[in-house]
This record gives structure tokens, C-alpha cells and sequence, in this order.
């Protein structure tokens, strides 16, 4: 069982196999891995609890309705242990609260079901044929409060959602890992033969092996070893509404395809979003959010599923909550996952652009394979290097969610 401690100076171990920045969800499905494959695995967080910044803000959600093979089959892969989480870690009855609700893709595009229809093919050439493509008669029969102007739909019975904070402290409670809380890594020790420590707000750990987990904050921590990671970091936004009874509770993860509008429901009520264009920001640890953003995303949502002009004619202020984390966003949308080709011993398992719940277990299990020589770095499409080498050029990927 993981041990999850403010320690006192003895509680420090002083040495590690692997010390893993970060305690979100990536930094413990990390240490979930490791410490499985027998690795002495130190994870230090910097702040009060684990899963309190990005992953907390998320909206929990996974799909693997992706065009790009790769993608697809980190995704697969990844719901595969959502759906046998209790197994997996081997914690009988633990429950991560899954809702395999699906996820439907709207269009009120005229074209709608020309557009979707190459769409479903290509899933079906990156390796995912169990999507389904409705025209707007079949959307309605499923989901009767869809608007009228809806022309086609994609639907992927077994995407969904479920409790990030659960699956983090599953994944953490499932390792033999200890987690350091109010730790903050401040610098790296280096030798001839790469890392040899990390600094810390509570003295030095020595180590031969550091993963940069720290969600927003890893370009900062990649540059204490003198690295510069191609990152952009970029708030986005999640508005809760409280219990409506006219939010059906048997819907989907909804998105306009087009706009990229967002909804799903949540305790009676529902989570929504919308990746609005923003500038780049510093990482924050602490990301502001604007009250029109309710506003906003609740007026386009209502275009492709009417009942929402009900929902808000009668919304009082204090049922709306709003949050915001920030995505870490690579050149290509994708992770940079793996080790770092010249200094031997700094791993990343960061930049998921959007996507860090829904592919922390493929991710990070290979993240720990690369590091343990199980799985070959150049055959990871994910590798650091991918960017000198040419590939991870822009993604014909959609930033939707
Ligand atoms: C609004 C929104 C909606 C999203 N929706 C989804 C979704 O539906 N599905 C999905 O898959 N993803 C979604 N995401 C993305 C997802 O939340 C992230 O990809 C994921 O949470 C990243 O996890 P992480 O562990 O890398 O980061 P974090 O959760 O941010 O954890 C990083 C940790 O590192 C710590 N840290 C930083 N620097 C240091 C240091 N020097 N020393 C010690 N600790 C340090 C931080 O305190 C933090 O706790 C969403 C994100 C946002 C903002």
C-alpha cells in the first residue's frame, strides 16, 4: 500500500530508485508502475494533496474516438484498465465511479453525414472499429432531446467518464510508492553518467533515475537540468450546474463537433466546457476563472440539445460553480513520453495536451518500461526526440477534449 505523508525530516528517505516530480494523476500512475516492477519509488509533491491542480479541474472524461494510431491505441489500451481498475491495482471493490455513457460527436452541418462518415473510416484505419455513425433519424431515437437541426452523430458506446481523484488515489494506494506532500523538487545534482540527485525543499534525495510529472509546471522543472521543452501552456475552463431534473441523466459526453462545446451529466446536474482560444500563460497554481464563461459555453450548448434554454431561463447563480486548470499542450497534441537522449536518467511523462486522465495508464506504463529497457525507445511514437527527428508536426487531430 502507498504511502501518502507530510513527513517530518525522518520520513525522508534519502535515497530512490526513482523520484517522480509531481503527484497528479500522471506522476501516480507513474509510481503505481514502478514501484510494481520493484523500483524503490519516491514521488514529491509540492502541494497539500495529490490531484489538487490540473487533474482535479478536469473534466474526467475518455475516448478513444482519435484518427491518429497512435492515439487510438493508447486510448484502448487505457480504457481497457478503467474497465478492471479494482483488478488491476489489487484493491478488491475500488471504485473509480466509470460511466461508460459514451461519447457522441453532433454536426448540423448539411454535409453532416458525408463529413462523419470519412471520419468513422478513418478510426477505422487507426484501429478502432466500434464506432457507430447515425444519420439524424437515428440520433433522435437515441437521444430525443438533440435539436432538429442535427444531421449525424458518431457514438462510442464504451468512452465516458469517471472520478480522476479516485483513480489517482487508486493508483497510488495500489503502489508501494511514497508520496511526499509539501515536497517541492528545486534542483538537480548531476555527474558523469547523468542525474545523480534531486534537490528538495526538504534537503537532497539521491537517485540515478527523476520523472518530470509536473503537469503545467514540467517546462519549468525541465529547465533545473538545463532542458527546454516545446511547450504551451493554455487555461482552460469547466462549469458545473447543480441538480436540474430537465438534464437527462442517461446522456453521453455530448460535443458539437464543430464548435467544440461541450457537455456531460454530473450528480444530477452537469459538467460542461469549451476550448476557447486563449493566449499562453505561465503555469499557475492557483488558474483565475471569468463567471461569463458559464454564460458562454451554456449558449452553445443549447444549439444542438434545446432543453438547455429551459435549464437557464431557471438558473440561479449559486447552482453554477466554475473552475479552470491549464492544458500542457505539445507541438503535435501529443505526450512527450520516455527518456531525455543525452542525459541518462531524466524521464518525462508530461505535455498531453488535454488528454493526461484518459491516457495515464498506457502512458505511464510506458514510461516505465522505456526507463527499465522493456520497451524500446525508438518504437515509442511518443519519444522526446520525435521533434528533432522531423515527425510531431502539428495534428490533424481536433483540440476538442
Ligand atoms: C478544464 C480541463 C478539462 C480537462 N478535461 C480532461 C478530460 O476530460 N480528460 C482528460 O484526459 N484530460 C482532461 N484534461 C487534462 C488533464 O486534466 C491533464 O492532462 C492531467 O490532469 C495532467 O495530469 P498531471 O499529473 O500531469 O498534472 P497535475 O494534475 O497538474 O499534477 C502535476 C503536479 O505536479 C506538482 N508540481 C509541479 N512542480 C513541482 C515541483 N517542482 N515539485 C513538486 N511538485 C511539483 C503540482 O503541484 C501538481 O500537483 C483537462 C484539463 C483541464 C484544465
Amino acid at each position: 500500500m502507498g504511502r501518502i505523508i507530510i513527513p517530518s525530516e525522518e520520513d525522508v528517505p534519502r535515497t530512490a530508485d526513482v523520484v517522480i516530480i509531481g503527484g497528479g494523476i500522471l506522476g501516480a500512475a507513474t509510481a503505481f508502475y514502478a514501484s510494481r516492477a520493484g523500483l524503490k519509488t519516491l514521488v514529491v509533491e509540492k502541494r497539500d494533496g495529490l490531484a489538487t491542480l490540473t487533474t482535479t479541474a478536469s473534466e474526467e472524461c475518455f475516448r478513444a474516438q482519435f484518427t491518429e494510431p497512435e492515439n487510438v491505441a493508447m486510448m484502448k489500451a487505457s480504457i481497457e484498465v478503467f474497465e478492471h481498475f479494482a483488478e488491476h491495482i489489487g484493491i478488491p471493490g475500488y471504485d473509480i465511479s466509470l460511466h461508460q455513457q459514451g461519447y457522441l460527436f453532433l454536426t448540423n452541418r448539411p454535409d453532416g453525414l458525408v463529413t462523419l462518415r470519412r471520419l468513422v473510416e478513418r478510426y477505422r484505419q487507426a484501429g478502432l472499429d466500434d464506432v457507430e455513425l447515425w444519420d439524424e433519424r437515428e440520433v433522435r431515437k437515441h437521444y430525443p432531446w438533440v435539436s432538429e437541426d442535427v444531421t449525424a452523430a458518431t457514438y462510442r458506446a464504451r468512452d465516458g467518464w469517471l472520478s480522476a481523484h479516485e483513480l489517482t488515489y487508486g493508483f497510488a494506494k495500489g503502489s508501494s510508492a511514497i508520496f511526499l506532500l509539501r515536497t517541492e523538487a528545486t534542483g538537480f545534482v548531476m555527474d558523469g553518467q547523468g542525474i545523480k540527485g534531486v534537490q528538495t525543499s526538504r534537503g537532497l534525495i539521491s537517485t540515478r533515475n527523476v520523472v518530470i510529472a509536473a503537469g503545467p509546471f514540467s517546462g519549468v522543472v525541465a529547465r533545473m537540468a538545463g532542458v527546454e521543452l516545446p511547450l504551451l501552456i493554455v487555461r482552460r475552463q469547466k462549469a458545473v450546474i447543480g441538480h436540474d431534473d430537465l438534464i437527462p441523466q442517461d446522456a453521453p459526453m455530448t460535443i458539437d463537433i464543430n464548435s467544440g462545446a461541450y457537455w456531460r451529466p454530473e450528480v444530477g446536474g452537469a459538467a460542461l466546457g469549451w476550448a476557447i482560444d486563449e493566449d499562453p500563460t505561465p503555469p499557475m497554481d492557483s488558474v483565475p476563472v471569468d463567471w461569463e464563461f458559464a454564460a458562454i459555453v451554456l449558449n452553445q450548448v443549447k444549439q444542438l440539445a434545446p432543453f438547455w434554454e429551459q435549464v437557464i431561463a431557471r438558473l440561479t447563480r449559486d447552482n453554477v460553480y466554475i473552475s479552470a486548470g491549464q492544458y500542457t499542450i505539445t507541438p503535435d497534441s501529443k505526450p512527450i513520453l520516455g527518456p531525455h537522449p543525452e542525459i541518462a536518467g531524466l524521464h518525462f511523462n508530461l505535455g498531453y495536451s488535454g488528454h493526461g486522465v484518459m491516457g495515464s495508464p498506457e502512458g505511464s506504463r510506458m514510461v516505465v518500461d522505456m526507463m527499465l529497457g522493456r520497451m524500446k525507445v525508438e518504437e515509442c511514437p511518443f519519444r522526446y526526440t520525435r521533434f528533432a527527428e522531423g515527425a510531431g508536426r502539428p495534428s490533424a487531430e481536433k483540440l476538442v477534449i
